[in-house]
């Protein structure tokens, strides 16, 4: 399809224009998707204020979470065809090197990405279209699934941190994906512990159903606040960490009992380091982890927990705003206002 569209271009930070630029052209193995919904990210903020690795070039697009109609498809795609509503990932692995030979896929050292949410258009590879693409069934509206992604890397760190019924489980962080990860612990059948420094997120974590809460920045010791919800202060059977801040992984460790799961889900800035007591990791027998983005598999069950309405997913979704407003949204996010916006066009 030839012709100019819509997009917010990310040219470094703090400057993002929206200007008119040329739709993708599409190759063999591609498709064309009309967005009609992308979801703002907390990594779209980052990028937003620091700049993102992997947007070097000048007047990049980006936004990655969105679901859309294909407009035009490629002579090699036979498993979509145009008029499909279809939501995709921004990432999918290579297959072929050491790490996806492993099934590692998540660690794969060649993922091929997908940006460009924050457009009137986007184009899908076609390994995308391949292996982490689904048709969107009639009842789930656009916003729902373009959640597709955050839950898949959700879903992907809920099934490392090793969560048994009636477990204890601390989140720290209460944005998007600390949500989310409230809301599946739920489904593990934990009961949950969601700290942060913000009531107004705080009350969202209730509304997910976290059992207790704790306002950090009440707190002189948020470690032993979160202690003493469990049984003789032992500490919680799972902590995790959704905040990517340093000081609090290294709390995040301390509010394990013996024998717990740790997992330091949220990504820290680059050149950071943390602290851990050596006695306290070897005489506990901690399990410390670090669990990164999706992989196929976590793909299809976020698939399946979207459309078979096992979460609210209505709920992560605070306001609808214009692509043209798209700063304002980021902005709102940096100031904890709200959960997600849905950006349309
Ligand atoms: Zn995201
Ligand atoms: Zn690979």
């Amino acid at each position: 399809m030839k012709g100019k569209m819509k997009a917010q271009l990310f040219y470094g930070p703090e400057d993002v224009r929206y200007e008119n630029i040329n739709i993708p052209e599409i190759g063999d193995d591609e498709a064309l998707v009309k967005i009609k919904s992308a979801l703002t990210c907390g990594s779209d903020l980052k990028t937003y204020r620091r700049g993102h690795p992997t947007m070097i070039k000048e007047a990049s697009v980006f936004g990655h979470e969105w679901a859309g109609d294909i407009v035009e498809i490629g002579s090699d795609v036979d498993n979509f065809k145009v008029g499909d509503r279809i939501v995709a990932v921004n990432s999918v692995p290579c297959y072929e090197c050491y790490y996806c030979k492993l099934e590692r896929y998540s660690l794969c050292e060649n993922l091929i990405y997908n940006n460009g949410a924050y457009a009137e258009y986007i184009k899908i590879p076609g390994k995308i279209l391949k292996k982490n693409t689904y048709i969107i069934p009639d009842k789930i509206d656009y916003r729902e699934a373009a959640l597709l992604e955050p839950l898949a890397c959700v879903a992907h760190g809920i099934e490392e941190s090793n969560i048994k019924t009636d477990d204890m489980v601390v989140i720290n962080g209460a944005g998007p994906i600390g949500l989310m990860f409230i809301a599946l612990a739920r489904l593990k059948g934990a009961l949950v512990i969601s700290v942060d420094l913000s009531d107004e997120r705080l009350e969202y974590a209730k509304d997910f159903g976290a059992d207790y809460t704790i306002n950090a920045s009440k707190e002189s010791d948020q470690v032993a606040a979160v202690k003493e919800l469990t049984e003789d202060k032992k500490g919680v059977d799972v902590a995790v960490d959704a905040t990517g801040i340093p000081e609090v992984w290294e709390m995040t460790i301390l509010m394990g009992r013996k024998g717990a799961t740790i997992n330091l889900f949220g990504g820290c800035v680059s050149g950071t380091s943390v602290n851990i007591d050596t006695q306290l990791l070897h005489y506990s027998e901690l399990t410390i982890k670090g669990v990164y983005h999706h992989t196929p598999y976590y793909v299809k069950k976020a698939f399946d927990l979207i459309t078979s309405r096992q979460i609210d997913t209505v709920k992560f979704i605070t306001a609808d705003m214009p692509l043209e407003k798209l700063v304002s949204a980021l902005e709102l996010m940096g100031q904890q206002k709200g959960i997600k916006y849905n950006i349309t066009t």
